[in-house]
């Protein structure tokens, strides 16, 4: 808890211009990458009947002074700086092979693995060949992946975007977009975005039994993604009674504390192998 606090501190975006140039933390992230300081942890997402459908990859940074950092505390850092180029390859990279490994075991055969996108990954020329190779080298079944993507990122350039996500949509990847109900995504956008699914965000499911008005904006949720053809998920479920009011209103998957917490890969597996027995 202690190295949480200094880990917050020291990544605090006001301290942080006081103490640390922009080049002293792209170098700090640089020499991260190369020390292999980076981990992927994976937090389950289940279905209707229960059941493991795959699992959503998010980065840590096992610093070697600060103990292991949350995303939250160098993923606008590492977007400021440009880093999260080289950082967003190498989940990518780190990605596809899990789900390599994920594909040689039959309980895990058939997981797919969404993997958070930033805006300037999208907006890289590059991207959809990024995309392309690291599926290639990898070998992995590309219709096991998917991307999550921010109504945010959506503001500027759509049609580039549209281009891009069509593209990506081409080699079997599918999207989902995250955090969806805090951003400005305009209805007519979201009709012609490549989309496979609707993230309801957890601002919305943390206070679904006792605010109204977020139990009616999840159930709109639903419902427009219903009517676009798009499954929705709930992220931040933490208890059977928010499972239980979203299944009721038809939202498709969960993902929350309440199946698992983020955990590394060996870890996982053993948590999908109970999952039955929590419903
Ligand atoms: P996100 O993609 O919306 O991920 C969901 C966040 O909610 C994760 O925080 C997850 O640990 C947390 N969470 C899951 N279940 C619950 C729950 O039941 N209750 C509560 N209170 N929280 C829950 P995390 O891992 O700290 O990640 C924060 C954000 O950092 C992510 O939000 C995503 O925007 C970003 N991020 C994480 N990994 C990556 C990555 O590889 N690339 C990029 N570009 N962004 C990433
Ligand atoms: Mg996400
Ligand atoms: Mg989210
Ligand atoms: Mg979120």
């Amino acid at each position: 808890k202690a190295a949480g606090r200094n880990t917050a501190r020291f990544f605090d975006p006001v301290m942080q211009a006081a103490v640390t140039t922009h080049a002293e933390l792209a170098k700090e992230i640089r020499l991260g990458l190369q020390r292999h300081e980076f981990v992927l942890h994976y937090q389950v997402q289940i279905d209707g009947q229960g059941r493991c459908t795959g699992a959503e990859a998010l980065v840590r940074w096992n610093h070697r002074v600060r103990g292991l950092v949350s995303p939250a505390h160098f993923i606008p850092l590492a977007e400021e700086t440009g880093m999260i180029l080289p950082l967003g390859e190498w989940v990518m990279e780190s990605a596809c092979q899990q789900l390599v490994e994920w594909s040689r075991n039959p309980m895990t055969a058939h997981w797919t693995l969404a993997v958070n996108v930033s805006a300037s990954q999208l907006a890289q020329p590059e991207f959809v060949a990024s995309v392309r190779e690291a599926l290639q080298r990898s070998g992995a079944p590309a219709g096991q992946l998917k991307l999550e993507l921010t109504e945010s990122m959506l503001v500027d350039d759509v049609e580039d975007i549209i281009v891009k996500m069509m593209a990506i949509k081409e080699l079997g990847v599918s999207f989902s977009l995250d955090d969806f109900g805090t951003g400005y995504s305009s209805l007519s956008y979201l009709k012609r975005l490549p989309l496979s699914q609707l993230k309801i965000d957890q601002s919305f499911v943390r206070d679904v039994l006792t605010d109204p008005s977020d139990a009616v904006i999840a159930r709109t949720v639903v419902a427009l993604g219903q009517s676009l053809g798009l499954t929705v998920i709930a992220e931040g479920v933490e208890t059977a009674e928010q499972r239980d009011a979203l299944a009721a209103m038809q939202c498709d998957a969960f993902q929350g504390y309440y199946f698992g917490r983020p955990a590394p890969a060996d870890a996982l597996i053993l948590s999908a192998g109970t999952q039955n027995l929590n419903l």
